[in-house]
């Protein structure tokens, strides 16, 4: 088949969600697997099912619903707040919504009430990434609010870093969530099933401090690329090639390296500067800044990356490549969710036939090093 593809290797993501489910398992921390950069793929979620994870997530409400109509039964998480008008489609499909409003917690408690189900709120705190959340010092009395709403029951607290501002979550802030869950609990008489931490970039707390009340984490990044967001170093005996993009030559020439004429601005702005260095081969590859974000591209040895327009990616190779040969990328996150979400790239999964025991023998040993080694 020649056309830009991404290839999704499921046995790799099942043994990577088994490695991180196991290592938090003895802290006392499910999983919560991230389908997002999947576009809410349901053949990764049910790898992700049989790695461990207790639950799925997504901050998407079309993504939940892929999930729901490809049969998916397990527990799904909205991990973005809906808009108060999609209240009834978010209890159609999620068992849970992380939330920050009053309005929205009456939103989804009108909806429920509307299909008779009980819908579960987690009430997200601000705890320094200046996202999503209410400020610390307002959440009992949201908290409060939320516990007499009817339809919706307070199901837990959580908070989310290190996704606007780099806030690095540490044994204080984790703490702070911790505390903050057990002042709920002693004020408003209840017990929340969840607290939860955060994301990907939440294993280096996990793995070196105690995890206090805080008993998930929500995993994206981590289960699919095998990555630390921190550090964006490889997490040991996680495989991080379990995602490739295959791109077809469409042209692959000799020219010079430096261009020729009087230079304005290129398509996406001010070109970096390109200096003379004789006659290379310009390879170009049929997928652009639409499909990808080329930055965030792998190229094999012997490929570098010149530059991107919107459906071109300009390469140098060290020989001309026939037209229709085809270039194998590595991803990082950036380039992996816009690669699932361009609707010029095809998916296709590339693991072997399911086998569970090839699979457990081959389990990889997990010795998670945050990447500081
Ligand atoms: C995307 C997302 C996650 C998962 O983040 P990763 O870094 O991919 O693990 C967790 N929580 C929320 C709220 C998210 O939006």
């Amino acid at each position: 088949m020649i056309c830009p593809r991404i290839e999704i290797d499921l046995d790799k993501i099942e043994e990577n969600t088994r490695a991180l489910v196991t290592l938090l398992s003895g802290r006392g921390i499910d999983v919560t697997g991230v389908t997002k950069a999947t576009l809410g793929s349901a053949e990764v979620a049910k790898a992700m099912l049989a790695g461990g994870v207790v639950r799925l997530g997504d901050s998407r409400i079309d993504n939940l619903e892929a999930l729901r109509d490809a049969g998916i039964q397990a527990p799904l998480t909205l991990l973005r707040s809906p808009t108060p008008d999609q209240a009834d489609r978010t209890v159609a499909c999620a068992s849970i919504s992380q939330v920050s409003e009053l309005e929205i917690a009456k939103a989804l408690s009108a909806a429920a009430g509307r299909v008779g189900a009980i819908h579960g709120l987690v009430l997200m705190v601000e705890l320094g990434d200046l996202r999503e959340g209410v400020m610390p010092e307002d959440v009992l009395a949201l908290a409060r609010h939320i516990s007499c709403t009817p339809h919706v029951t307070l199901t837990g607290l959580g908070t989310n870093l290190a996704c606007r501002a780099g806030i690095v979550p540490t044994a204080e802030n984790m703490g702070e969530l911790s505390a903050l869950a057990v002042l709920l609990e002693s004020e408003l008489g209840l017990r929340l099933p969840i607290v939860s931490g955060g994301n990907s970039a939440n294993l280096a707390w996990a793995i070196a401090a105690p995890a206090g009340r805080i008993n998930d984490l929500r995993l994206g990044e981590s289960i699919l690329l095998g990555c630390d967001p921190l550090t964006r170093k490889p997490l040991h005996g996680l495989h991080t090639d379990a995602f490739s993009l295959v791109v077809p030559v469409i042209e692959s020439l000799a020219k010079p390296t430096a261009p020729r004429g009087d230079t304005g601005e290129a398509a996406f702005g001010v070109p970096t500067p390109m200096h003379e260095r004789g006659i290379i081969t310009q390879t170009i590859a049929s997928i652009g800044r639409q499909d990808v974000d080329p930055e965030g591209l792998m190229p094999p040895g012997g490929v570098s990356l010149l530059a991107a327009s919107s459906d071109h990616l300009v390469l140098e190779t060290q020989h001309r490549l026939a037209p229709g040969a085809e270039i194998r990328f590595g991803l990082d996150y950036s380039a992996l969710l816009r690669a699932m979400t361009s609707p010029f790239i095809v998916t296709i999964f590339a693991a072997a036939k399911h086998h569970p025991s090839s699979l457990s023998s081959s389990l990889p040993t997990i010795r998670l090093t945050n990447g500081h080694e």
